[in-house]
């Protein structure tokens, strides 16, 4: 179609990219990062006060992450008491 931005062929527009795939192949570092969703896990009880439901993670709808303790504790947030909060974005 004659796309003036197009690379030519067998010419690479940029080098640079490729450096970083390699962090990508570490997905257990920090798990929580890739998590998608938080949800109450009220089969354990918070190891600090007791409370339940305990913190989740979910990816892909699979559980990834079990937190030991709820939302107020793991985040010290006293509005996480809530689960409703657990995956609003904080104002940036
Ligand atoms: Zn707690």
């Amino acid at each position: 179609m004659g796309d003036p931005n197009a690379p030519a062929p067998g010419r690479t527009p940029s080098g640079a990219v490729t450096a970083r795939r390699e962090m990508r192949d570490h997905p257990a570092m920090d798990p929580i990062t890739s998590i998608d969703r938080y949800v109450p896990d009220y089969t354990h009880a918070c190891e600090v006060c007791g409370t339940t439901p305990v913190v989740a993670g979910m990816k892909a709808e699979r559980l990834v992450y079990l937190a030991t303790m709820c939302g107020p504790c793991l985040w010290s947030e006293p509005k996480a008491l809530d689960p409703a909060t657990w995956n609003e974005q904080p104002p940036a």
